[in-house]
C-alpha cells in the first residue's frame, strides 16, 4: 500500500474509533472535533520537526518519523544526498580543470561578462603579472593598459590573436588570444611566443641579408655580360647566343632578389602615418595601362579601363602602384594572343575596388587559396619562362595588409581569372578631376 493510502487509512480509522466513541458516549461532536485536533496537532508537530532539521544544514540524517512524515523526511533526505553527491562530482570536476589549467604553460584568465578576473592560473601571474590575492574581481583592462590590448578586448571579433610585449617582461613576445563560454563569460589564454618571434626575425634577416649580398655581384655579372653581348669582336661571335642565355638568367635572379628585398622591406618596416598621403589612382592607372599595352606588343591584348576619375586612395604611391601593375602585367602575361583584359577602378558602399579581369588560361580552383605564398606557381616551368619570380601576389598581399585592403581570387580554367582589391571607406578621397592625366 502507498504510504498516501496508509495515511488516509489513518485518518479514516481515527474518524471511525472517534465516531464509535461518540456513539457510544452520546458526545458525538466532541470525540470527533478532539480526535480531528489530534490529528492536526500530530502534523504541527511534524512539521516544526522538520523546519528544525532544515534549519541545520550540517544536520544530514532526518528525524523518525511516521506515516507519511516517515515518508516525507525519507525523499528530503534523498533530495538532499543526490544534490550533495552532484556538488561533490562537480567539485572534483573544477579541481581537476584548475589542476590541469594551474599546470598549463599559457597563462590563462577567466573573464566574467564585464571584464572582471574570475580565475587566474600561475603562468598568468607570471606572463601578464597578474596576482591572485590582489587582482580577482579587477577589470583586467586596469591592470593591462597596453592600447592595443584595451582595442582588442572591447571588440568583439577575435578570430586574429593579438601580439603584444609581456606587461610583467617587455622581453617577452606574447600571442593573447580570447575565447568567448558559457553566458557571457570569456577565457583568455596568453602563449609566450618569444622564441618564435626571435626565430622569425632569424629568417627575414637571413632572407634580407643574403638578398643584399647577392644584389652587388649579380650586378657586376650582369653589366659584364652586357658588354660582352655589345662587343662587336669576332671571336665572340660564337658565344653571342650563350651570352644571350646567361644575360636572361642573370636579368631573373636580379629580379628575385630585387623582389626578396621589397618583401622583406613590406615585412619589417611598419607602414608610418606621414609616409601615406593622397594617391592619385586614376593617373597610376593609365600609365599602368600604357605599360601594360607595351609588355602585351604583338599578343595584342584588348585592354580596357574603366576608371571612376575622381576616386583617390590615402596610401603609399609606390606601394600601390606595385600592386595594381603586379596584377595587372600577370593579366597580360597569362592571358593568350588576342585576349581582352579589363581594369575597373569603382567606389560602392563597401569602399573602393580595384579589378582586374582577364580572358586567360585560369587558375585550377585547389590552387587558389595558395597563390599568394612566396614561390607558388601553378606552373613552374610556365612562369619561368615568361619571367615571373613566384613573388609578385605574396608582394601585392602584403602591399594590400598595409592599406587594410584584401585581395579577392575568382578564376575558371580557360575563361579567365578576376584579382580584385577591395580597401575600406575610410581609405578614400576624393580626387580633383582637373589634375588626372589621361595617357
Ligand atoms: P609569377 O611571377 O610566377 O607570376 P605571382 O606571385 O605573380 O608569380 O603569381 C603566382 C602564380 O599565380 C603564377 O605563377 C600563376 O600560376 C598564377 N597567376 C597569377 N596571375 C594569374 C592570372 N591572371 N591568370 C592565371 N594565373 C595567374
Amino acid at each position: 500500500m502507498s504510504p498516501w493510502s496508509k495515511e488516509i487509512w489513518r485518518l479514516a480509522s481515527l474518524l471511525g474509533l472517534a465516531l464509535i466513541v461518540g456513539f457510544l458516549t452520546g458526545y458525538l461532536q466532541v470525540t470527533v472535533l478532539l480526535a480531528t485536533a489530534v490529528y492536526l496537532l500530530w502534523h504541527l508537530y511534524n512539521i516544526n520537526r522538520l523546519a528544525k532539521w532544515l534549519s541545520k544544514p550540517g544536520k544530514f540524517h532526518p528525524p523518525p518519523g511516521q506515516g507519511i512524515w516517515a515518508e516525507i523526511f525519507d525523499r528530503i533526505y534523498h533530495l538532499q544526498k543526490q544534490n550533495r553527491d552532484r556538488k561533490k562530482k562537480l567539485a572534483k570536476y573544477i579541481n581537476r580543470f584548475r589542476e590541469s589549467t594551474a599546470a598549463m604553460p599559457d597563462a590563462t584568465v577567466v573573464l566574467n561578462h564585464f571584464d572582471q578576473i574570475e580565475w587566474i592560473n600561475k603562468a598568468a601571474q607570471e606572463n601578464l603579472g597578474l596576482q591572485p590575492s590582489k587582482d580577482i574581481g579587477q577589470h583586467l583592462s586596469n591592470l593591462i593598459r597596453h592600447p592595443a590590448f584595451i582595442r582588442y578586448l572591447s571588440r568583439k571579433d577575435y578570430e586574429t590573436p593579438l601580439a603584444m610585449p609581456s606587461p610583467a617582461d617587455e622581453q617577452i613576445q606574447l600571442s593573447i588570444r580570447i575565447i568567448p563560454y558559457g553566458k557571457h563569460q570569456r577565457l583568455l589564454i596568453a602563449r609566450d611566443v618569444t622564441r618564435l618571434k626571435h626565430l622569425e626575425e632569424m629568417r627575414r634577416d637571413f632572407v634580407s641579408n643574403i638578398s643584399h649580398e647577392l644584389r652587388t655581384p649579380l650586378t657586376v655579372i650582369h653589366g659584364f655580360l652586357e658588354s660582352m653581348q655589345d662587343e662587336s669582336n669576332s671571336k665572340m661571335a660564337d658565344w653571342h647566343e650563350n651570352i644571350d642565355m646567361m644575360m636572361r638568367q642573370s636579368g631573373r635572379m636580379q629580379n628575385i632578389v630585387n623582389d626578396l628585398l621589397m618583401l622583406s622591406r613590406l615585412e619589417n618596416e611598419t607602414l608610418k602615418n606621414n609616409s601615406r598621403g593622397e594617391v592619385p589612382i586614376p593617373n597610376i592607372l593609365y600609365s599602368i595601362k600604357q605599360e601594360a599595352l607595351a609588355i602585351s606588343g604583338d599578343k595584342g591584348h584588348k585592354i580596357k579601363l574603366e576608371c571612376d576619375d575622381e576616386l583617390g586612395l590615402y596610401g603609399v604611391q609606390n606601394e600601390l602602384y606595385s600592386a595594381f601593375s603586379n596584377l595587372v602585367f600577370n593579366a597580360v602575361r597569362y592571358t593568350p594572343k588576342g585576349g581582352e583584359i579589363t581594369l575597373r577602378w569603382y567606389q560602392d558602399d563597401k569602399g573602393a575596388h580595384f579589378e582586374v579581369r582577364d580572358t586567360g588560361i585560369g587558375i585550377p580552383p585547389q590552387h587558389i587559396p595558395r597563390l599568394t605564398e612566396r614561390f607558388f606557381r601553378v606552373d613552374v616551368g610556365r612562369s619561368r619562362e615568361i619571367g615571373g619570380t613566384g613573388l609578385g601576389l605574396a608582394i601585392v598581399k602584403h602591399i594590400l595588409e598595409r592599406h587594410q585592403a584584401k585581395l579577392r581570387i575568382k578564376s575558371k580554367i580557360n575563361q579567365g581569372s578576376t584579382f580584385i582589391c577591395d580597401f575600406p571607406a575610410e581609405s578614400i578621397f576624393v580626387y580633383s578631376q582637373q589634375s588626372v592625366i589621361k595617357v
